[in-house]
């Protein structure tokens, strides 16, 4: 998950649809019906009339139907501001999948509780996110299996490239949908009050993802792992938090935090799917390509001290030259390669980044590699 700042002001369509106004409004936010004054005349209004009306007999309250969050420019402008990824798991959407324009507090009903959901958010633009659909709904996935004891390595917990299967891993259901975990007090409707509630789920745009999550790098084994950052130590593989019952918050919660882990970091992984198995899978390719990089990196920069090797004969100093300069323009090819997948453009962005830290740290330490 990367932090995203969210371009303001907020698209017309959601402006246009919770902004009081007093003339008749037009286009995707007007109402179905011709408004007729003092007939709600824009969707929070209507969406008010309806929600804080008392509950029919059926004790059921009937869809109310909501329409400006779907605007285009709605869409235009958080595939803009996300950069068509996924705000969760920073996959790019694929071209023939559908893209859900997410609400971040549910607007419907909130799993685990009773009553409306978030309705008076449903066209805020910062309750808006684009999500991939398996971020967002429902599904099972195989998800693997943390280590059972401390010192157990990425080798032991492994992907196997070729079966397309985890060394070790359970099928769980993941995906948001409606859950919306809280440590705090349910905001009550029409309160703005998002900090009293104690959100457990990371928000890209509201959130600092980085302080809760953290990318497992290890060169020898790569494995594109996402794990809840430890809060007093490294963040390990005994981090990764294994969930006992995927369907119980509680439970995660108990769990990172006997572990010292983030539990805001653990539950979001859980609740998104940040460890399922294609997901880990794409990510576990770019970090392959990363270790390529790595390697022609450190090989020519090993080539390059050979060659600067002192010699009297004055066309073989000119060939290490050129030869010197055509490795140099090689490195820094490769550089822009590596540049260009940690841009925020790029997905898992925040991963590569991650890994391009920890070359860094380990590149110093190399004497080819010296300056
Ligand atoms: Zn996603």
């Amino acid at each position: 998950m990367r932090k995203v700042t969210r371009s303001l002001p907020a698209p017309r369509s959601l402006d246009k649809a919770s902004v009081p106004r007093t003339k008749k409004v037009k286009g995707g936010a007007a109402p179905a019906a011709p408004a007729v004054p003092p007939t709600p005349t824009n969707e929070l209004d209507r969406a008010k009339k309806h929600f804080l009306a008392a509950l029919p007999t059926s004790g059921k309250r009937p869809a109310f139907p909501f329409k400006a969050y779907k605007a285009d420019d709605v869409r235009t402008q958080l595939f803009k501001d996300f950069h068509d990824k996924c705000a969760y798991c920073e996959s790019r959407y694929a071209p023939t999948s559908p893209v859900d324009i997410e609400h971040f507090r549910p607007k419907g009903r909130v799993k685990n509780t009773k009553g409306d959901g978030y309705w008076w958010l449903a066209m805020a633009w910062d309750n808006l996110l684009p999500a991939c659909i398996e971020c967002n709904r429902h599904r099972r996935h195989p998800t693997p299996t943390p280590p059972t004891r401390a010192g157990k390595t990425a080798k032991r917990l492994g992907l196997d490239e070729r079966k397309g299967v985890f060394t070790s891993s359970n099928v769980l259901t993941t995906g948001k949908q409606d859950a919306f975990p809280i440590t705090g007090r349910r905001l009550a409707a029409l309160t703005y009050n998002y900090q009293a509630e104690g959100a457990l789920l990371l928000d890209p745009c509201r959130d600092e993802p980085d302080q809760h999550l953290h990318f497992h790098i290890d060169p020898t084994a790569p494995l594109g792992l996402v794990l809840p950052k430890a809060t007093r130590t490294r963040t390990t593989l005994a981090h990764l938090t294994p969930v006992p019952d995927s369907k119980t918050v509680p439970a995660i919660r108990k769990h990172a935090a006997s572990i010292q882990a983030s539990e805001r970091g653990a539950v979001s992984i859980q609740t998104y799917g940040l460890n399922r198995l294609q997901l880990v899978r794409e990510r576990t390719r770019v970090l392959r390509r990363l270790e390529f990089y790595e390697q022609l990196l450190i090989e020519t920069a090993g080539i390059i001290q050979d060659l600067h090797a002192p010699t009297a004969n004055r066309d073989a100093r000119k060939r290490s030259e050129r030869a010197i300069t055509g490795l140099q323009k090689m490195q820094a090819m490769v550089a822009s390669q590596i540049r260009e997948l940690a841009h925020e453009s790029a997905p898992y962005s925040v991963m590569v980044k991650a890994w391009a830290e920890d070359f860094r740290r380990r590149a110093a330490l190399m004497p080819a590699m010296g300056p």
